[in-house]
C-alpha cells in the first residue's frame, strides 16, 4: 500500500514516516518545507536504512499534486501539512484559512481525480474549545477560540461533507492532545522556529541554556497546583495511532473521529519536575500572568481509540521527558 504523507518532513510527520516504513508501507513525502528541513528526512533515512521518496510542493498547488499522483499510484493520504501557530493565526487569519482549509480542499479534489479516497487528517483537541468537564469524549460540543482552531473545525466539516456526497470516501479525523518527546535515537524531534510557543520545547531550550527562564502562564487555575493541566502524549505513540488508523481504513468506509491522548493530565509544574528528574537539569521558572485563550484543564478519554483501533499510549511522562531532552541535548540548534 502506497501512502502519501503531506507535511511528512515536520515534527509528527517525520516520526510517522519512520513507523509507516517499519510497518511495511510504501511512503511518498510531500512538503513545501515552510516549517521543516530536508535534514529531518535524511535522518529518517538513517533510522529506517532506506531512501525515501520526497517531493517538494505545496498542497494548494494543483500542478504540484498532479506531479505526485501521476508518478505514484497513491492508495491513501495522511494529511499533516498545515500551519499551527495559534498567535500567528490571530494576526494573519487569511494565511491560515488559505493554507489549512483551501489547501485541504485542493488536496481532496486532486485525490478524487485519481480515485484516491482515503484520508487520515491531523485534527486537534483545540476543537473542544473550553470543555465543560474532563475527560473529553469525541461527542463533546465543538468550538474554536482562534483562527487556527477554526481551520481544524472547518476541515473536519469539509471532510464530513465530502463523505456525505460520496460515501466511497474513508475519512479518519484524529484529534491530537499535546504531542511531546522524540524518537529514541535522539536524531529527529521538534524544531520550532524562533521562541517556542509550546511548553516542552521551551523547557528543553531553557535546560540547554538557550532561554533564561520559563514563564509559567498562571498559577491560579482550579487545578492540582494552580497551573494548567494538559494530556501530553509521546510523539511515537501518536505516530503509532496513524499506522493503526491506516490499518483500519482498509476495512471500512465512513468518517471516524478519534481522540489520541493518554487519558492522564499533568500540570505545568508537574511537567517541570518530571523533566528535571529525567534530565538532571534545573529549569528556572517564574510565575507569569495567564496566557490569553488558555483553559485550565484538558485531557482525553482515549477509550474509543482503544476500542476501534486497538491503540493506546504506552509511553509515560518520564520517557516523554527523557526523549525530549535527548533530542535537545544532541541538537541544541535543531536540525
Ligand atoms: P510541523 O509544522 O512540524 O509540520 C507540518 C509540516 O507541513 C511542515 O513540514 C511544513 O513544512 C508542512 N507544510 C505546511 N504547509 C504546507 C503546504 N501548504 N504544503 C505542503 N507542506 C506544508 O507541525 P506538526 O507539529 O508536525 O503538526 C502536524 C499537523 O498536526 C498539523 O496539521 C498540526 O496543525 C497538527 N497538530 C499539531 C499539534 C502539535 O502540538 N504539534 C497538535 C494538534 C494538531
Ligand atoms: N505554558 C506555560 N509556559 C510556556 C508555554 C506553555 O506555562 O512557555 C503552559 C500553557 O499555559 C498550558 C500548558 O503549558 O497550560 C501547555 O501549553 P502548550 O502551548 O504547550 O499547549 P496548548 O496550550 O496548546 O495545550
Amino acid at each position: 500500500m502506497k501512502v502519501l504523507v503531506t507535511g511528512g518532513a515536520g515534527y509528527i510527520g517525520s516520526h510517522t514516516v519512520v513507523l509507516l516504513i517499519e510497518a511495511g508501507y510504501d511512503v511518498v513525502v510531500f512538503d513545501n518545507f515552510c516549517n521543516a528541513s530536508i535534514e529531518s528526512i535524511r535522518r529518517v533515512e538513517k533510522i529506517v536504512g532506506e531512501e525515501i521518496t520526497v517531493i517538494e510542493g505545496d498542497i494548494r498547488n494543483r500542478e504540484d499534486l498532479h506531479q505526485v499522483f501521476n508518478a505514484h499510484k497513491i492508495d491513501a493520504v495522511i494529511h499533516f501539512a498545515g500551519l499551527k501557530a495559534v498567535g500567528e493565526s490571530v494576526e494573519e487569519p487569511l494565511k491560515y484559512y488559505d493554507n489549512n482549509v483551501n489547501g485541504t480542499a485542493v488536496l481532496c479534489e486532486v485525490m478524487a481525480e485519481y480515485n484516491c479516497k482515503s484520508i487520515v487528517f491531523s485534527s486537534s483537541a483545540t476543537v473542544y474549545g473550553d470543555p465543560h468537564t474532563t475527560p473529553i469524549t469525541e461527542d463533546f460540543p465543538l468550538s474554536a477560540t482562534n483562527p487556527y482552531g477554526r481551520s481544524k473545525l472547518f476541515v473536519e466539516e469539509i471532510l464530513r461533507d465530502v463523505y456525505l456526497a460520496n460515501n466511497e470516501w474513508k475519512v479518519v479525523l484524529l484529534r491530537y492532545f499535546n504531542p511531546v518527546g522524540a524518537h529514541k535515537s535522539g536524531t529527529i524531534g521538534e524544531d520550532p522556529n524562533g521562541i517556542p510557543n509550546n511548553l516542552m520545547p521551551f523547557i528543553t531550550q531553557t535546560a540547554v541554556g538557550k532561554r533564561d527562564v520559563l514563564s509559567v502562564f498562571g498559577d491560579d487555575y482550579d487545578t492540582v497546583d494552580g497551573t494548567g493541566v494538559r494530556d501530553y502524549i509521546h510523539v511515537v505513540d501518536l505516530a503509532d495511532g496513524h499506522v493503526k488508523a491506516l490499518d483500519k481504513i482498509k476495512n471500512f468506509t465512513k468518517v471516524m473521529t478519534i481522540n489520541l491522548g493518554t487519558g492522564k493530565g499533568y500540570s505545568v509544574l508537574e511537567m517541570v519536575k518530571a523533566f528535571e528528574k529525567a534530565s538532571g537539569k534545573k529549569v528556572p521558572y517564574q510565575i507569569a500572568p495567564r496566557r490569553a485563550g488558555d483553559i485550565a484543564t484538558c485531557f482525553a478519554d482515549p477509550s474509543y481509540a482503544k476500542k476501534i483501533l486497538d491503540w493506546e499510549a504506552t509511553k509515560g511522562i518520564d520517557e516523554m521527558c527523557e526523549d525530549s531532552w535527548k533530542w535537545q541535548r544532541r541538537n541544541p540548534d535543531g536540525f
